[in-house]
């Protein structure tokens, strides 16, 4: 089925804010199957609204709608897409219900127009709104599928996981199984390059980058008769891909981030880590922390921004910081050789660089890791903006955990 997206509201074409339900339903869309044609978005306007929705009805099976659904005055898309196919409005004795307790919940007082908000197309599926007011509408008539969504992302999001997802997927025959190749270490260019001929020629699975600024992620997706199908089609593809990337993967996993693999092998190997930040300023350790059961394997961590605490906190030694600064390679190592020492951990993990925006070497970051008796180090020069250089480097440094647990 093709479909197609029509976004309304005044606000968007203002730049107001930003179009995050077209990201949202765009990305969940190409993982349903459905393929997106078009996309438009519409002001607050009954007769701009209207041409958009009658030439949609023209070219696609499904049209879904996002906002305009509220109780104001130029709240319209249900009123105009029910003209356009024709469909009364009538009222929802559930929604105004649910309205009603609603209302009285949060202690606010039920004028005229939130009544608008419980009047349906006749005939057609009401989508309840479990975070809002505005139920949301599944219209199914004459071979055209129209979906309206209210606007804020709180209700659109749980309203097209509850509803809109088991929808589409009970009406197709074929299943969609996707994995998300993740890496770092490797630019996004340089990563395709190498495996321009599976993205040119991916059919079925397909191969598409997902455009990340410090990672990159690659998705295999096949389309077959049943999962395992799904899977025997992508294994091989993702073996190619394996052979040309294999040394900057750390998973297949959609929702695993670099920290949570870091993570599950400390824990695996019962041992423990702690950090010695410079630059990335607590970015490792924030990482780490935003796994669930971190306490387990993270003692503790320093942030030295000074040379100074590098010394006094570290151990490094004064003579190192006047030899080679404490931008280099040389502190870096004795940054996580000295931590690991002195917490008593299997690993330490160090950071240490120009993030910028002013000096002649900024984006130059030195990282080491110190595990079990055993450093390596690791240097990146990237021209990313400061925010951008810490976050790499406190990805860069991670991953090299993951590699040295896994050596
Ligand atoms: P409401 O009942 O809140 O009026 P609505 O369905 O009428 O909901 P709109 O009035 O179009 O929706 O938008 C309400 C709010 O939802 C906007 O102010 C904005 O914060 C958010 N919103 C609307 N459209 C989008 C969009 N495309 N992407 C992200 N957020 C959006
Ligand atoms: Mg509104």
């Amino acid at each position: 089925m093709n479909c197609e997206l029509i976004c309304v509201g005044t606000e968007l074409l203002l730049g107001n804010i930003v179009n995050t339900n077209a990201r949202y339903l765009s990305e969940k869309c190409a993982e349903l199957g459905l393929s997106m044609f078009y996309q438009t978005v519409v002001g607050d306007n009954p007769q701009r609204l209207k041409k958009v929705v009658q030439e949609a009805m023209s070219r696609s099976d499904v049209i879904l709608f996002s906002g305009g659904l509220g109780p104001t005055s130029d709240d319209l898309t249900k009123e105009t897409v029910c003209e356009a196919f024709g469909i009364s409005l009538v009222e929802d004795a559930y929604a105004k219900t649910m309205l009603e307790e609603r209302m009285h919940k949060y202690g606010r007082k039920i004028i005229e127009n939130n009544y608008k908000q419980v009047m349906v197309p006749e005939g057609q599926t009401v989508l309840y709104n479990h975070n809002g007011t505005a139920p949301g509408i599944l219209i199914d008539k004459d071979n055209t599928i129209a979906i309206l969504l209210p606007g804020p992302p709180r209700e659109l999001i749980p309203m097209f996981e509850e509803y809109c997802i088991p929808f589409f997927k009970k009406r197709s025959n074929v299943t969609i199984r996707s994995i998300m190749v993740k890496m770092i270490g490797i630019g996004e260019s340089d990563a395709a390059a190498r495996i321009a001929d599976l993205i040119l020629n991916s059919q079925n699975p397909t191969v598409a980058p997902y455009a990340k600024t410090t990672q990159v992620h690659l998705r295999i997706t096949a389309r077959a008769e049943n999962e395992e199908d799904c899977m025997a089609l992508i294994k091989p593809v993702y073996h190619k891909i394996r052979e040309k990337l294999g040394e900057f993967i750390y998973t297949t996993q959609e929702n695993e981030e670099i920290e949570d693999v870091v993570i599950r092998n400390l824990k695996d190997k019962g041992l423990k880590i702690a950090c010695a930040e410079s630059c990335t300023g607590g970015m490792v350790a924030a990482r780490l922390i935003n796994v669930a059961g971190a306490s387990d394997c993270l003692s503790e961590s320093f942030i030295t921004y000074s040379d100074e605490s590098k010394i006094r906190l570290l151990g490094v030694s004064p003579d190192t910081i006047k030899a080679h600064s404490a931008v280099s390679e040389e502190c870096a190592i004795e940054m996580a050789e000295g931590v690991a020492r002195i917490s008593g951990s299997d690993i330490g993990v160090a950071t240490t660089g120009y993030a910028g925006p002013d000096g002649e070497d900024v984006g130059l970051v030195y990282m080491a890791v110190s595990c079990q008796g055993e450093t390596e180090v690791l240097r990146m020069h990237s021209g990313h903006e400061r925010n951008m250089i810490r976050e790499a480097a406190a990805l860069r440094v991670l991953f090299l955990v993951y590699k040295m647990l896994n050596n």
